[in-house]
């Protein structure tokens, strides 16, 4: 957790959040909403508080809240896992992530992502002193290489890590790619985690949940939050669910992290997770349009652009402008074209790292008005 240079590193988003803020630039790096989620979900947490949910949450969640969650994972993908034994509720998808490696992992394992990986998933793993292995996502669509993926399994690897829709490079897993994953998991005895925030963020492509496949159930821990798909990313309010065993390890651990938070926020995320399709719906139609906007106005900035399936981001290859290390862009952006964005190489590895020099994640989970300015002050850039 040292930067280059040996100081305490500060992740990329905190950097860019704060030069944006000190240059006064659009902030499309950090990937959050700059509308909040719904009023009534807004005021069901206003009104937990009036009515005393103040005093620590049970240390697996408020019952209703894991009965939400059982319920979503019926209503959408036909999973039931059993709110008491194979469900918790966590402090955002980070804590679940942080409790499931570090209660799974140790030293002698090998931890396998996809790469560009969130950056949390290095920070864990090497917390839990596992090893990190990674296998390459390349353009132009991002999915996973499968020749490869076998390759980088080993009889070592206690768990691969999926993250779909992924963060950042916006692609959505084929189910075929997904089936393999879970072969391969099978044949090496692996658990599969996989980190599904982006869930309800698709456009026109369908999420196809791993532990929906043939075999998967049995293996896999499923992380999401509410963060993305209702628009209240500060309430920290994530869940997993897995099989009982998997689960109870993964709890005992998350007991000595934060034990339990969020208590009036749990039973505002129980109603969300119970609001009709007619919301569900809307959430990706509405930034599906929000890409669109992003990604005309930077191809008129003169950029290669990668239109993602799913997730609030969208790639480009700074390359036809003449850029070769999007890193220093990144840093000179918010002064110089009052737009923050993140280099895409900071979430990898050194092969990958290279790869990816030239490339830059902008988030378009933003108001058109406020996507078409940092397009047209994009468009001015020298
Ligand atoms: N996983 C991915 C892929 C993410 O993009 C994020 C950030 N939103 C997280 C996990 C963390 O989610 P949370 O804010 O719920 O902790
Ligand atoms: N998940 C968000 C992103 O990728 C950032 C969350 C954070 O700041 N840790 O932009």
């Amino acid at each position: 957790l040292l930067a280059a240079d040996g100081s305490l590193a500060v992740t990329i988003f905190e950097e860019m959040t704060t030069m944006a803020a000190a240059c006064g630039a659009i902030n499309l790096g950090q990937g959050f909403p700059d509308e909040d989620g719904p009023g009534s979900i807004a005021a069901a947490a206003r009104q937990a508080i009036a009515d005393g949910a103040n005093q620590y949450a049970p240390g697996k969640g408020i019952l209703a809240l894991r009965q939400a969650v059982a319920g979503h994972q019926q209503r959408f993908y036909g999973l039931a896992p059993d709110p008491d034994t194979e469900v918790v509720i966590t402090t955002g998808a980070t804590e679940a992530l942080a409790a499931t490696l570090l209660a799974l992992t140790g030293p002698g394992d090998e931890v396998l992502t996809f790469e560009p990986f969130y950056d949390s998933y290095g920070a864990m793993i090497g917390l839990s002193g596992a090893t990190h292995t990674t296998s390459p996502l390349r353009a132009p669509d991002f999915q996973p290489d499968l020749e490869h993926l076998e390759e980088a399994f080993s009889d070592r690897t206690r768990v691969v890590l999926v993250n779909n829709p992924h963060n950042p490079m916006g692609a959505v897993f084929t189910r075929q790619a997904l089936a393999r994953i879970v072969e391969l998991a099978e044949r090496h005895n692996a658990i599969i985690v996989t980190d599904e925030v982006y869930e309800h963020l698709t456009f026109g492509v369908e999420h196809v949940p791993v532990a929906t496949l043939p075999g998967a159930a049995e293996r896999t821990i499923t992380i999401s939050s509410a963060g993305k798909t209702f628009s209240f990313t500060g309430w920290k309010v994530g869940w997993l669910h897995g099989p009982a065993d998997l689960v109870a390890a993964v709890r005992t651990v998350k007991q000595f992290l934060s034990y339990s938070s969020g208590s009036p926020f749990q039973p505002a995320v129980a109603a969300a997770l119970a609001l009709d399709d007619g919301f569900y719906d809307g959430i990706a139609a509405g930034l599906r349009q929000k890409r669109d906007v992003l990604a005309d106005g930077l191809r008129r900035a003169g950029l290669e652009v990668f239109v993602p399936d799913g997730t609030y981001f969208i790639n480009v290859d700074t390359a036809p402008l003449g850029v070769t290390d999007a890193v220093a862009l990144a840093r000179r952006l918010p002064g110089l074209a009052g737009v923050a964005a993140i280099p895409v190489s900071v979430f990898c590895h050194g092969e990958g790292a290279e790869r990816t020099r030239s490339l830059l994640r902008f988030a378009f989970c933003k108001k058109t008005e406020v996507l078409e300015e940092a397009a047209a002050r994009l468009a001015k850039l020298p």
